[in-house]
């Protein structure tokens, strides 16, 4: 089933990228496997999947361990896009390529100070709310510059980009405007010339929406049901 879905998003992604003229190597694939057993993700690596995406830490942490004993040979990239705990933050150090989900000023201080323990570099994004949605994590885009001005004094973090997660919606038309205006934020902080800024990474489209948000400009998509099924939370 993984290895058909696979297919089915990859001619998507295609479609999408021949349709707003773009290469489809500037768009990379995150298969989302929370919880979702290693034997479905071992699946997805034998169809050339590389990089996954969890939300949380404890299940992240056992996957690598798991998979790192069936596939010792397998290089693969290990993506945070869930709200993160800052007491959690210690365990990612050395385990994580990108935390997509760095939603406010105190998480960033708790990165830069475990990794700057270990003499690590930490990769992120900065999770942007770009509906305003009550009920999601992220920093409201008007708190975009600041927080990034913040975070460029920190010697340990390099922001790449900016992450969104838009509404749940039967049409996905509706979050194009969200996707939209992450770009254009993305734009105009680049125009800023902040320090140690320099954004080139959109993190934005889930199974409902990604091929929208390829239209607008996104170079990471995250797609779990799409690939791996509905999720089952217990
Ligand atoms: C679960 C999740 C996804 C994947 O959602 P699907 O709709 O299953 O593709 C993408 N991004 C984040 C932040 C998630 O938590």
């Amino acid at each position: 089933m993984v290895t058909e879905n696979l297919k089915n998003v990859e001619n998507k992604i295609c479609q999408a990228c021949k349709r707003c003229g773009r290469d489809r190597r500037e768009v990379t694939l995150i298969a989302v496997s929370k919880t979702k057993p290693v034997e479905m993700i071992q699946e997805a690596i034998e169809s050339g999947t590389s990089i996954f995406g969890e939300n949380k830490v404890q299940e992240m942490l056992e996957k690598q361990e798991l998979l790192k004993q069936e596939l010792p040979e397998q290089e693969l990239q290990w993506h945070m896009i869930g709200h993160l705990q800052r007491n959690k933050v210690k365990q990612l150090v050395g385990r994580v390529a990108m935390i997509h989900s760095v939603d406010s000023i105190r998480l960033a201080r708790q990165i830069e100070d475990e990794f700057s323990k270990k003499n690590k570099m930490a990769h992120i994004l900065v999770e942007v709310n770009m509906a305003k949605e009550d009920t999601k994590f992220g920093i409201m885009p008007e708190e975009t510059e600041e927080i990034l001005r913040q975070i460029s004094q920190f010697h340990h973090i390099r922001v790449h980009g900016l992450m969104t997660i838009a509404p749940f919606v039967e049409n996905p038309e509706e979050n194009r405007v969200y996707f939209r205006n992450l770009h254009k934020l993305l734009v105009d902080i680049n125009h800023k010339n902040i320090d140690n800024i320099s954004m080139d990474e959109l993190s934005m489209g889930m199974t409902g929406d990604y091929e929208v948000a390829i239209e607008e400009g996104a170079t990471y998509i995250r797609v779990g049901t799409g690939i791996f099924g509905n999720r089952q939370y217990i």
